[in-house]
């Protein structure tokens, strides 16, 4: 016989005899029942029946008055039936039953909870079959398996340890085949490009601009005057642009014309979480139709490093342009986290993540 049982809150309760369970006041389901009461929380105590079913303690000092939807119809007496064990049982719709989270074992195994106690109520079948409510708290969570082969526990994305690394090695296969391809790009066609801003939000504004090519040649490194913000002191700690130093700087609508001539001249326009750099400078262009031809020249440097990561470093999952830089092993080029080091930066991850991305 078992000396305690763990719970699936990872507490772990005692065998005690039906005797001692008296001498502390702990009440059965079935008293709970009779007096209107649900149980706060776990059990305090089990007893194991002679048929191998258990029957749960509960500490009357945690226990809450049920609401009323849930006891038994009061004027009507209720009906009962006796388990082998001498619990008694009542019968309940199996509507009042989900409320109380009792269901069937069929229904339980569904959810993938396996049944270990008795049941707590019954409903009857058409035919006055009986028909179980057992309580989902007290049953046992099987775990999951594998959704590929279903024979093994899932151990990522849903996978068992061996499908997982089947699913890996497509995916790296993939991926390498994706990344090694030869794309005929001419370097001075792509261009990279970050964004220092004043905020994360939508207002805010732009404040500095890095442009440069798949030559490394810096094609624009500027400062930006905000038209609106005037101080920014959250993200000034990072990037370390202060209202001073834009104070004489041009402002977005004086650089569009130059942004724009730039930009006509890419296929690609590369960043490091693109949609960022994008969501603040599509506003250089008026309709709807330009900026969606700019988001069909944009890719995202750091989609294909996490994709990269993912594929070669499962175990990894930190992707800045940081952590990107360290895992391929590249130099910063100036100062991090000023945009032309960024840009500098994002350019070296992206060829080395795409080797044969250039014609040359
Ligand atoms: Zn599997």
């Amino acid at each position: 016989m078992k000396t305690d049982m763990k719970l699936r809150s990872g507490a772990v309760i005692p065998h005690i005899s039906l005797s001692d369970a008296a001498k502390r006041n702990y009440l059965t389901r079935n008293l709970l029942n009779r007096m209107h009461l649900m149980p706060v929380g776990d059990p305090a105590a089990f007893d194991e029946n002679e048929d191998g079913s258990i029957t749960y303690f509960f500490d009357p000092t945690r226990v809450v008055e049920a609401p009323p939807e849930l006891w038994y119809a009061p004027t009507q007496k209720t009906e009962t039936v006796t388990l082998e064990s001498g619990v008694e049982i009542p019968r309940m719709s199996t509507k009042r039953a989900a409320a109380c989270g009792y269901y069937t074992v069929e229904r339980l195994s569904q959810m993938n909870y396996d049944v270990i106690e008795e049941p707590v109520a019954y409903t009857l079948r058409n035919d006055k079959s009986l028909i179980y409510f057992y309580d989902k708290k007290t049953a046992v969570r099987r775990p999951l398996m594998c959704v590929h082969c279903g024979k093994d526990v899932r151990y990522r994305r849903k996978l068992c340890r061996n499908c997982f690394a089947e699913d890996l090695a497509l995916r790296r296969a993939e991926g390498d085949l994706h990344r090694g391809e030869h794309y005929h790009m001419q370097r001075e066609r792509v261009l990279f490009f970050d964004l220092e801003l004043t905020g994360v939000y939508n207002h805010d504004e732009i404040l500095s601009i890095s442009i440069t090519d798949g030559n490394s040649k810096i094609i624009m490194d500027t400062l930006v005057k905000p038209v609106r913000k005037k101080k920014w002191k959250q993200t000034e700690k990072i990037h370390g642009i202060t209202p001073e130093m834009v104070a004489d700087a041009p402002t977005l609508d004086e650089l569009t014309p130059e942004i724009k001539r730039i930009f006509a001249g890419a296929d690609v326009l590369v960043a490091y979480g693109v949609s960022t750099d994008y969501s603040h400078i599509k506003y250089i262009y008026d309709t709807e139709a330009e900026r969606e031809a700019l988001h069909k020249k944009t890719r995202c440097a750091s989609i294909e490093f996490v994709r990269f990561q993912s594929e070669h470093y499962p175990d990894l999952v930190h992707a800045s342009l940081s952590d990107a830089m360290a895992l391929l092993e590249i130099e910063w080029d100036g100062v991090a986290h000023t945009s032309i080091a960024d840009t500098i930066g994002c350019a070296k991850v992206w060829e080395k993540l795409f080797p044969n991305y250039y014609e040359d």
